[in-house]
C-alpha cells in the first residue's frame, strides 16, 4: 500500500496505542491509582502516577470544537480541501483530535460521533471520526 499523507512517528510509548488502532479496538491509557484516561500517552498521570493500563475505549464522543481545512498543508490534503479537523471529547474524558468524515456544512460542536479505523499502509492504520448517525 502507498499512502501519501503524514504517518505518525510511532515510539514505544505510544506503541500500544497505534496496535490498537490497527486492530480496530482503540485504548488509551487509564491511571491504575486514580482511574482518570489520559490520551495522548504520557509516562505520568497528572496525580504523579507512573502506573497506567492500556484500557478499551467506547469510541464515542462529541465534537468539543473542530475546524474546517480550505488551504491544506500539502497538494495531497489540499486534494481533500475542503476537511473537517475536530477535537473530539471521548466518553471516558480525554480529547483526541482527529479527521471527522462528513460534509464541512455537517459539522457541529456537540455533535455525536464515533471512532473509525483507516488501514493505510501495511503497517500503519489510523483513525478518525464520522457521525453518530452513519455506520
Ligand atoms: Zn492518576
Amino acid at each position: 500500500m502507498s499512502y501519501d499523507k503524514f504517518l505518525p512517528t510511532i515510539t514505544a510509548l505510544d506503541r500500544p496505542f497505534w496496535d490498537s488502532v490497527k486492530a480496530e479496538a482503540a485504548a488509551i491509557q487509564r491511571c491504575d491509582d486514580c482511574g482518570t484516561f489520559r490520551f495522548i500517552p504520557r509516562e505520568r498521570c497528572s496525580c504523579g502516577s507512573a502506573s497506567a493500563t492500556w484500557a478499551p475505549i467506547a469510541g464515542t464522543g462529541t465534537v468539543y470544537t473542530y475546524t474546517v481545512v480550505h488551504r491544506a498543508p500539502t497538494p495531497v490534503y489540499q486534494a481533500d480541501a475542503p476537511y473537517v479537523i475536530a477535537h473530539i471529547a471521548l466518553d471516558e474524558g480525554p480529547r483526541m483530535i482527529g479527521w471527522l468524515e462528513c460534509d464541512p456544512d455537517d459539522a457541529a460542536i456537540g455533535m455525536p460521533v464515533h471512532i473509525v479505523y483507516r488501514h493505510v499502509t501495511d503497517d500503519v492504520s489510523l483513525f478518525a471520526f464520522v457521525p453518530a448517525a452513519t455506520a
